[in-house]
């Protein structure tokens, strides 16, 4: 698979900052027209894209933990 720093979707022809962009583009606008290297990128680029979102989540989650069980601290010294 060939990079380009900048990519450019060949279908439609829209720009894209970095070719994981266009990657992850590609698999969702066009995914009848990829190639066995595009399908294997999109993939592992979703796969990805999953891992970050699930840690950000956790992270999320961490921190609403953290300050309901902060509010219920501060609620029992001062109430
Ligand atoms: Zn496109």
């Amino acid at each position: 698979m060939e990079e380009t720093p900048a990519g450019t979707c060949e279908h439609c022809g829209h720009p894209f900052p970095t070719s994981e962009r266009l990657v992850l583009h590609k698999g969702i606008e066009h995914p009848s027209q990829l190639d066995d290297s595009e399908q294997e990128a999109f993939e592992s680029a979703v796969t990805e894209e999953e891992a970050d979102l699930r840690t950000l989540r956790l992270k999320a989650l961490a921190v609403l933990v953290l300050l309901y069980f902060g509010l219920l601290i501060l609620y029992a010294i001062f109430a």
